[in-house]
């Protein structure tokens, strides 16, 4: 099958697959029906990570698209708008859940890095009256997926949720990779995720889990997360056995995350001394955006020229690709893809 032929996949951090001995920890799992609040393997993953972002509860769910869904569905009512960067995942990434099926609409602020101040949420609040939207929540990415992996800062998040209480904003961090962001600053989990009213970590991406996101908020904000996590059809039955991989996961996977940057560090040295402009050019977690010199190939043909050789890298647009290092691709892996990449860009 062509999907088996790629070897070294740097397109995303979804390509990790589960290790065996993940495997053998969720065969093993202790499980009963979630449903009913007997499964003490997802039990114990939501109060692990309740903790570990610094929130009161939380609750495991399929994927992190449905986090997003489910705290908007929660914190706004239709017709209300959610303040994000212009190129966040939840605006252009998920298929537009939040207006299809919150009746949110977005309004969003362009920036770079996907990382904005206090400012610039100010700039596109509403004022309130009858014939505007209501300003109602502000997605805050970390790290930031198209804006290179950046990290945002604590003291950016603590005046941003200053602010957002001052002018009743519920403030919502899509924490996909915000183990990543810790890994990389060494400051833990609940300094960024307990600023914010709701936060959400995927299991899926670096972590090495084959599915799942575990959402965090108040008791009470979590309680209305399961009226919806019932409605939308996410909840399950004897989940302990994903449940188990991401407590596998958060044992074992999250001390090495800091290789995953030294990799992608290493990476962005050598395709910059090739002419590659790459975003970031310090701060490091997994994710790298490329700009190709644009009066050579494409990143189209680029991409499709090492895939040949089983080497995926990500196509952003059309002079742009991105890399993302993960735990399924080893030291070496990454040298001979950057190799690889540069041979073709050299022609
Ligand atoms: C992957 C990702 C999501 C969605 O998570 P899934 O588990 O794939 O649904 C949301 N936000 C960001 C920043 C992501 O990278």
């Amino acid at each position: 099958m062509y999907m088996a032929r790629i070897g070294i996949d740097l397109s995303s951090d979804t390509s990790t697959r589960p290790s065996s001995a993940m495997r053998r920890a969720m065969a093993d799992a202790p499980v009963g029906d979630e449903q009913r609040g007997e499964d003490p393997t997802t039990s114990a993953l939501e109060a692990r990570v309740a903790a570990l972002l610094g929130h009161e509860a939380a609750v495991f769910l399929p994927s992190g698209t449905m986090c997003n869904l489910i705290a908007f569905l929660v914190h706004c009512r239709p017709g209300d708008e959610v303040i994000c960067a212009a190129n966040a995942h939840v605006y252009g990434s998920e298929a537009a859940g939040a207006a299809a099926l919150a009746g949110s609409q977005f309004r969003v602020i362009d920036t770079e890095t996907g990382i904005f101040g206090v400012g610039d949420v100010e700039a596109v609040i509403r004022t309130p009256r009858a014939r505007s939207p209501r300003s109602r929540a502000v997605v805050v990415e970390q790290t930031t997926n198209r804006g290179g992996g950046a990290i945002w800062p604590e003291e950016t998040l603590i005046a941003l949720a200053e602010m957002c209480r001052a002018r009743g904003l519920a403030l919502h961090m899509d924490g996909a990779r915000l183990l990543n962001a810790s890994a990389a600053s060494g400051l833990a989990p609940a300094r960024y995720a307990g600023r914010c009213d709701s936060a959400w970590i995927d299991l899926s991406k670096g972590l090495g889990c084959p599915v799942g996101a575990v959402l965090a908020g108040s008791a009470g904000f979590i309680e209305e997360a399961w009226v919806w996590k019932h409605r939308l059809g996410g909840a399950m039955r004897q989940s302990g056995v994903l449940a188990a991989a991401g407590l596998y996961a958060l044992d074992h996977n999250v001390a090495r995350l800091a290789e995953d940057h030294a990799k992608a560090r290493r990476l962005a040295a050598m395709l910059a001394e090739a002419g590659v402009a790459v975003t970031p050019e310090d701060e490091f977690t997994n994710i790298l955006i490329l700009d190709l010199p644009p009066d050579g190939p494409s990143a189209a043909t680029v991409a499709e020229d090492l895939l040949k050789d089983g080497i995926r890298f990500g196509v952003e647009g059309p002079f742009q690709m991105r890399a993302v290092t993960h735990l399924d691709v080893t030291s070496e892996a990454v040298e001979r893809a950057g190799r690889a990449l540069i041979a073709v860009l050299r022609g």
